[in-house]
């Protein structure tokens, strides 16, 4: 029996390198995005993986979306990977930062992340592996921040490892592992051409870490290549 893996946020960028390398190890992938008809990458996609790679329509910020989730997914989860996430307008200074935008980056970002393991949490816990996997950033990490502003961006991933944080010990005695990981700066829409990284360097360190993830790692913030992240 394929493993079987949720990636939610497939249609471009690391989410779509996680379907294609967990495809390639022979998984079985189920793809959540907003539009799956105009993903065209994973369109094709489909048509080499067509057993084992299947598409849900998905925005998380959707309620009606959510809630059909666990009949969308018909069967216990091995790992779950949050990977959606938007930065919200680029270069806003302090004094530029309007509420409805960052409403937005934190319920995108980090409210929506639990709604979605709401949903799922009891096929994972279900499933063989039992991970559960949020892609956060080291922008998050006040240890890091040694150049301010991104107030959105930064907020909303700190506040997500937060919530990864309490769910790596309220899920504990259900079996279920979380891990809070960064991909690095990878060259994608979000990360732009300037990126240290590509997408595959990046998606075959997490997809290691993944592996890697124990008990006793989990609620760790994790890097691409395994480093360990201040909070
Ligand atoms: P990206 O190329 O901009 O892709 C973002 C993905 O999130 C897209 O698939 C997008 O779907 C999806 N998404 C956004 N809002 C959504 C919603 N409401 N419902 C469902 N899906 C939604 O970004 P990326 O670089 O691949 O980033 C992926 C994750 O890594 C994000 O959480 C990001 O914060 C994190 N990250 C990235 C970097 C970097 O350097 N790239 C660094 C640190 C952390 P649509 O196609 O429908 O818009």
């Amino acid at each position: 029996m394929p493993r079987v893996i949720v990636v939610i946020g497939a249609s471009r960028g690391l989410g779509l390198e996680l379907c294609h390398q967990y495809l390639v190890r022979g998984d079985k992938v189920y793809a959540c995005c907003r539009k799956p008809e105009q993903a065209s990458e994973l369109l094709a996609m489909k048509q080499e993986y067509a057993d084992r790679l299947e598409t849900v329509p998905l925005d998380v910020n959707n309620e009606g979306m959510l809630k059909n989730l666990p009949h969308a997914i018909n069967e216990s989860v091995d790992i779950l990977i949050h990977n959606a996430g938007i930065y919200g307008p680029k270069q806003r200074t302090f004094d530029q930062v309007e509420a409805k935008d960052w409403m937005e980056v934190l319920h995108t970002n980090t409210v929506a992340p639990l709604m979605v393991i709401q949903q799922l949490a009891d096929k994972v816990s279900a499933g063989h592996e039992k991970k559960i996997i949020l892609m956060s950033s080291k922008v998050g990490s006040m240890g890091d921040n040694n150049s301010g502003g991104s107030y959105m961006y930064r907020s909303s991933k700190a506040a997500l490892n937060s919530v990864g944080k309490s769910l790596s010990i309220d899920l504990k005695d259900r079996g279920i592992k979380v891990a809070i990981v960064h991909p690095g700066w990878v060259r994608t829409d979000m990360g732009g051409p300037n990126g240290l990284i590509d997408v595959e360097t990046s998606i075959t360190g997490l997809v290691k870490v993944i592996d890697s993830l124990t008990e006793a790692k989990s609620g760790q913030f994790l890097a691409y290549d395994g480093a360990e992240i201040p909070w």
